[in-house]
């Protein structure tokens, strides 16, 4: 929930947006000094060398917020890398996957489907389970992982889809995953995972910034010719500043990151987004109008997805939600309908908001 400036200065809009998407109104403030006087040098974040001591030990706080909320051991490197989760669908395969090997993947949506695609370019992919066979409203649960495959792959929650893995499955090899959407909203055992990533722009900052926790033991063992960018091991010798980082979108990445310590950590942030999702799941299934479109047990908590029983009624809702200021919430093309998302910023305020909304419109339409 948030002033906007362009508009008369009391009134709040409610931010639902999947990805960019909402962040803490005190991470964009502080954001805004830093592109002003970043730590009173008289230049602005973006200005200065990122070899500076000012930045370097903005950049190693960073990592060590990274550690701290998650739990990161020291087996494991912490990087910053750019090219989005998107670039690092094919960096995983690349660096863990020998000539000629296998890799296993769980196809739950259409990032998986991506990373199933790059995985591709590099060896044999064992799509181990999917759930397209109706359009990805589940998350499989019966299946094998091969144990000959060099890491099996997972995606934590569909942002695309609107269903979350409750659960993380225990893996015979490297367990690696896209959490793009859903990482820092709840604790995780990093220790589970030799691998994980996520595209800054969804839960954790602006877009620029990709988050890499990947564990130092499992490089190196491909055999394969890794081209200079492409290497984790470059970025981990590096310290995430082999080249220029992408100084911004970290920047900003931090100050979330102790906003989210600052609220109480992880566990705080569950606490809250079981909350929304306990709030607007509630009403999707008491309103006759709306329907959710996923498993119940698979539903997501960044990613509510729902539609309307009459669906002629779509647009109009779309445009009584949007005369309320309510924005970002029609649905992704593949599923239609709504998505409304309530990443870790997005205050209860704002899904109470909108349940009254829903509610509003539900008398309207009786
Ligand atoms: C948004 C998203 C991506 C793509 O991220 P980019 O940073 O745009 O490449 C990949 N995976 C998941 C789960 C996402 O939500």
């Amino acid at each position: 929930m948030r002033h906007n400036l362009k508009r008369p200065i009391m009134t709040k809009v409610h931010n639902f947006s999947a990805g960019p998407a909402i962040l803490p109104q005190e991470a964009i403030d502080e954001a805004i000094e830093g592109i002003r006087n970043f730590k009173g040098m008289g230049m602005s974040v973006v200005e200065i060398s990122h070899r500076t001591p000012e930045w370097e030990s903005t950049m190693a706080e960073a990592e060590a917020l990274v550690r701290e909320l998650l739990g990161v051991s020291d087996e494991y490197a912490v990087l910053f890398l750019q090219g989005g989760a998107s670039t690092q669908f094919c960096m995983v395969p690349f660096n863990l996957m020998p000539e000629n090997g296998k890799a296993a993947y769980l196809k739950t949506g259409t990032w998986a489907s991506n990373a199933v695609k790059e995985a591709g370019f590099f060896g044999n992919v064992d799509v181990v389970a999917s759930s397209e066979d109706k359009n990805f409203s589940y998350i499989p649960k019966n299946y094998t992982i091969p144990t000959d495959a060099a890491y099996f792959h997972i995606t934590t929650n569909n942002t695309i889809f609107g269903t979350q893995m409750h659960s993380i499955p225990d893996s015979p090899v490297p367990l690696v995953a896209d959490m793009s959407s859903d990482i820092f909203s709840k604790p995780v055992d990093v220790n589970k995972f030799s691998l994980i990533y996520a595209g800054a722009q969804k839960n954790m900052g602006p877009a620029g910034a990709t988050l890499v926790i990947v564990k130092k033991s499992i490089l190196g063992k491909t055999g394969r010719k890794i081209p200079t960018m492409m290497d984790y091991n470059v970025h981990i010798k590096g310290e995430s500043m082999f080249n220029t980082p992408p100084v911004f979108a970290i920047y900003l990445s931090y100050l979330t990151l102790k906003w989210v310590k600052k609220m109480g950590g992880v566990a705080a942030m569950e606490k809250r987004n079981q909350e929304k999702g306990a709030v607007l799941y509630a009403e999707i299934d008491r309103n006759s109008l709306f329907q959710g479109t996923t498993a119940m047990e698979d539903r997501s908590l960044m990613n509510p997805t729902f539609i309307m029983t009459k669906p002629e009624l779509e647009k109009d809702f779309l445009k009584f939600a949007e005369e309320r200021h309510i924005v970002g919430i029609k649905g992704h093309r593949s599923v239609g309908g709504f998505r409304t998302s309530t990443y870790n910023a997005l205050p209860l305020e704002s899904v109470q908001f909108l349940v009254d909304t829903m509610k509003e419109f539900e008398q309207k339409h009786a």
